[in-house]
């Protein structure tokens, strides 16, 4: 039997807002343990949660990004589960009225397709339980250390509908959802870090027109490669089930990520387990026009708008999706020199390819103050155009005007790599090197095409590299009568 894979994500995206959502602490948690928190995020009796402003902007541009409407008013509840990194016993969400509903996220490449966003609702982190002894699970842990730096620091909650149809669609998406939340600036949007973190609802079902299969939901993956296993591995398990007449559980499964598989553990609670109700000490956000446009009128040029319009500028698709992906400083400066003049393609080429190599062996981080600017490196294209530098020599150009040597013309000729296409030249270094081969020139003259290769060479070598190879070769088969 064919089975249909049926897949929904759920995205947390930690806000890098200064402060918290509900207090003033600082929203970074890589200071000291525990050094960042006040009564409101340690859950101190008494104490008033009053609700980021910064954060609700952000998720307002998050959900217009996603083509979502933003309700007029919205509400955050009290989601009620024990656990020790949950100081309050209860976390402050949303239930019935998030700020977004509706939206979708298109996905393009080799998996396309539109992924309805069901709703993207506001809510705050957790602190950190680092388990000690065993092997760092719970299970085996002798006890635990809790850190509230975490604790309070505004999350928002992409949840998409059951539209994801298999695991690599599922990692496409996780992928376009990142640059979104990247070009937006609301986040780090480091999978690394955890300021990005996926769940993934997966089931099977007979066809596209079966009722949906019952789901399972997997957490704790944190790369695009364990989110794309993941959920292959657990299309195959259901199937598998299903195939041999047993019945799926609904339940929450982890990511094996050494084992490669998911493991079964508690039951998946219902909604009605964690006894949502409004937080009596939070007024219901009341989200007015003039806000959402206010919101809207900051939204930044978003990675798909990007990359069709570099595709529109002439360039493959793999190439425009590699520089809309890139950082701003790449970006500006591929933009810079089409601008002055480069052709979008080979500065393109140039940007991804030769500037990152170039970057990387300088030492430096990004282009950020750097001496390279878009009018430099169309200049520099425009030299390997008409032959006055080699394409190795315009690689050395590079790092020179990278090092802040000066203009192209500057470095190319402080460092004596200028192409020697001026005929005069190049005709003496080919009679130099034909009297030197005198055998090998007869057998050019009597036909022997493949000697040209051997006397361009040697013409490279007695120029140390500088000759125009196209031209010493016309030279040569002038020479030879060919
Ligand atoms: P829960 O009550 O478990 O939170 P929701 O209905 O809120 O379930 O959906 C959570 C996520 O699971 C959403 O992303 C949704 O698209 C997805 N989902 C719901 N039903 C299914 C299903 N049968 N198969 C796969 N994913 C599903
Ligand atoms: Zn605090
Ligand atoms: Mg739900």
């Amino acid at each position: 039997m064919s089975w249909e894979a049926v897949i929904g994500l759920e995205t947390h995206v930690e806000l890098s807002t200064r402060s918290k959502m509900f207090c003033g602490c600082p929203a970074r948690f890589d200071a000291p343990p525990n050094t960042n928190v006040c009564p409101v995020c340690l859950g101190l009796p008494g104490a008033l949660p009053v609700p980021n402003r910064e954060a609700i902007n952000r998720i307002i541009r998050i959900g217009l990004a996603l083509n979502c409407s933003v309700t007029g008013r919205s509400v955050f509840h009290r989601k009620n589960y024990f656990y020790a990194d949950l100081p309050k016993n209860y976390q402050i969400s949303q239930f019935d009225l998030p700020v977004c509903v509706d939206g979708y996220l298109d996905v393009g490449g080799d998996h396309p397709g539109r992924v309805g966003i069901e709703r993207v609702h506001q809510e705050e982190d957790t602190g950190k339980s680092t388990h000690m002894g065993g092997d760092g699970r719970i299970s085996a842990a002798e006890y635990s250390l809790l850190d509230f730096n975490r604790s309070g620091v505004p999350l928002v909650e992409i949840v998409t509908r059951p539209d994801i149809r298999s695991a690599a669609q599922a990692r496409a998406y996780a992928q376009e959802l990142r640059l979104l939340v990247e070009a937006l600036g609301v986040s780090d949007a480091r999978l690394e870090e955890g300021s990005i973190r996926f769940d993934a609802n997966v089931s099977v079902r007979p066809g596209p027109e079966a009722p949906l299969g019952t789901k399972v939901e997997i957490k704790n993956m944190n790369s695009f490669r364990s989110l794309e296993r993941a959920v292959a591995f657990e299309i195959g398990r259901q199937t598998a089930c299903l195939d041999g007449g047993e019945r799926i559980v609904m339940e929450t499964r982890h990511w094996d990520e050494e084992a490669g598989v998911t493991r079964g553990g508690r039951t998946k609670e219902g909604s009605s387990d964690y006894r949502y109700f409004p937080d009596p000490d939070l007024v219901p956000l009341e989200l007015d026009q003039d806000w959402k446009d206010e919101m809207a009128a900051l939204l930044p040029e978003l990675p798909a708008r990007r990359r069709s319009r570099y595709e529109g500028m002439g360039i493959d698709p793999a190439q425009a999706a590699t520089l809309a992906g890139a950082d701003v400083h790449l970006r500006g400066l591929f933009e810079g020199a089409v601008e002055a003049g480069a052709r979008p393609q080979q500065a393109g080429n140039w940007v991804s390819g030769e500037v990152v190599a170039a970057l990387r062996s300088s030492g430096r981080e990004s282009l950020a103050d750097s001496p390279l600017s878009g009018p430099n490196l169309a200049r520099l294209l425009a030299m390997v155009e008409d032959s006055t530098l080699s394409g190795l020599a315009a690689r050395e150009v590079l790092a020179g005007v990278l090092a802040g040597e000066g203009t192209p013309e500057e470095v190319a000729s402080a460092r004596d790599l200028l192409q020697i296409s001026d005929a005069g030249v190049l005709e003496a270094a080919v009679e130099e090197v034909t009297a030197d081969h005198t055998e090998e020139f007869a057998r050019l003259c009597s036909g022997e095409q493949k000697l040209i290769g051997f006397f361009v060479g040697q013409v490279m070598r007695r120029t140390r590299g500088k000759a125009d190879p196209k031209l010493a070769g016309r030279l040569i088969r002038e020479r030879a009568g060919l």
